[in-house]
């Protein structure tokens, strides 16, 4: 019996309403508002088309807190799912926490001119949150997300200690474009090309961008060359195991976006300070990511499987020394294309912000304040992602990961 109001109609939105009309018993009303209303129009042709549900649509600047407190107040709902970009983090924060709804984002808080990926901004707002009875849950995405998940339920069932994690994230798909982001390329660009940022011995250790490689074969997909880089659930992971000796996060690339995103960044086209251009302020970033594809355009064509897990060492709960688990989910572009319209990268992020958002309208995740995946019970959500397409598989392997 929830209403819910989503912000943002890209491609993680659209699969995230797709499931919420799929689960019509918990998201009874869902409401849809963007810049583009047109983008949200089309989720909610493609959501009647496919499940038989209405979605209202709205168009609305979610950096307005104003215009943002009208609409929830016209809407009222239970809770807003942000789906557009960390940039409207913060607004869409104090819209909720002036009309008192509970707040769920995807990706942490950036500042249009620098590219940080750090979660103090959003953490500074725990006492309001707080003092207001409201709850906001940050990361409910895959990564962040599933993985602070996957690495609590190993803490909670396998593992008493956390010595070494490592997150494993590989897109096998091939979308068939010489170049192209499988999410916001404004975003993804900027976390790419920022430095490798990796926990080791209680504090972060900086690397140069894109410098350690090492091959990995996996399942569904095959050898791949996956990267060292930063990712935002280190942060909190760390806050939250205190005990890790060593925590990473790779991701793979292939060679072709490699030899591309050079390129970009040699010229200059990767920059996010403002530069004068016929006279007119642009970001040179955002300039190339209007002139990419455009990553809910690329569900038709991209072919193969991602596999996204997560590498835990630590003392065995049940007292046999040190284990090491390997927890992952394989999900096919094909397969979600199928049942949403969109890609698996757009899948894998959709299905936990929905997930999430049962949590919170059912009451099975609760809390005052601000709220990381960490510190919830990972158990209903596993089972949620096991129900709702994004089944997951833990196997223990012969010992600590050697790279
Ligand atoms: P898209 O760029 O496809 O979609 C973003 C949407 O937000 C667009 O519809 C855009 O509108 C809208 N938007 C942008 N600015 C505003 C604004 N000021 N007011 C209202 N709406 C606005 O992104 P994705 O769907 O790929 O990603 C969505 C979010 O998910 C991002 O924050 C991304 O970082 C995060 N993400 C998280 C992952 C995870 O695993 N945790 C993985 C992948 C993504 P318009 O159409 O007009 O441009």
């Amino acid at each position: 019996m929830s209403t819910v109001l989503v912000i943002g109609a890209g491609g993680v939105s659209s699969v995230c309403v797709h499931k919420m009309a799929m689960n019509k018993d918990i998201f009874t009303d869902i409401h849809l508002a963007s810049r583009t209303k047109s983008k949200c129009d089309a989720i909610a042709a493609s959501v009647k088309e496919r499940t038989g549900v209405d979605v209202s649509t709205y168009e609305i600047d979610a950096e307005e807190v104003p215009a943002m407190v009208n609409l929830i107040r016209k809407v009222q709902p239970s809770l807003v799912v942000n789906l557009a970009l960390p940039y409207q983090d913060l607004p869409i924060m104090d819209a909720c926490l002036e009309t008192g709804v509970d707040y769920l984002d995807t990706a942490n808080y950036e500042p249009k001119d620098e590219a940080k990926f750090e979660y103090h901004w959003q953490w500074a707002y725990h006492d309001r949150f707080k003092e207001a009875g409201l709850m906001a849950l940050l990361g409910s995405g895959f990564d962040p997300g599933v993985t602070s998940v996957f690495t609590m339920w190993l803490k909670k069932h396998k593992l008493k200690t956390i010595r070494t994690l490592d997150i494993l994230d590989c897109n096998g798909g091939d979308h068939g474009q010489a170049f192209a982001t499988n999410f916001n390329p404004e975003i993804n660009i900027r976390e790419v090309t920022a430095p490798a940022r990796h926990w080791e011995n209680g504090e972060f250790v900086e690397t140069p961008a894109m410098a350690k490689k090492v091959e990995f074969d996996f399942e569904g997909v095959g050898p791949k060359n996956m990267y060292m880089m930063y990712h935002e659930e280190l942060e909190s992971l760390a806050k939250f195991n205190p005990e890790m000796e060593r925590a990473r996060f790779w991701m793979t690339f292939g060679d072709e976006y490699i030899k591309h995103l050079t390129v970009l960044q040699n010229v200059g086209m990767t920059r996010i300070d403002p530069i004068k251009y016929k006279g007119k302020e642009i970001i040179p970033l955002q300039f190339l990511a209007a002139v990419l594809p455009k990553p809910e355009t690329l569900g038709e064509t991209t072919k193969g499987n991602t596999n996204i897990g997560v590498i835990a060492t630590g003392e065995a709960i049940d007292g046999s020394g040190e284990k090491t688990f390997y927890i992952n989910n394989i999900c096919s572009h094909e397969a979600a294309y199928e049942e949403t319209g969109n890609q698996a990268v757009s899948y894998t992020t959709g299905v936990p912000a929905m997930i999430g958002s049962a949590m919170m309208v059912t009451g099975k995740w609760s809390g005052d304040g601000v709220f990381n995946m960490e510190e919830m019970d990972p158990d209903p959500f596993m089972d949620m992602l096991n129900e709702h397409g994004l089944p997951w598989q833990v196997k223990e392997l012969g010992g600590p990961v050697e790279f």
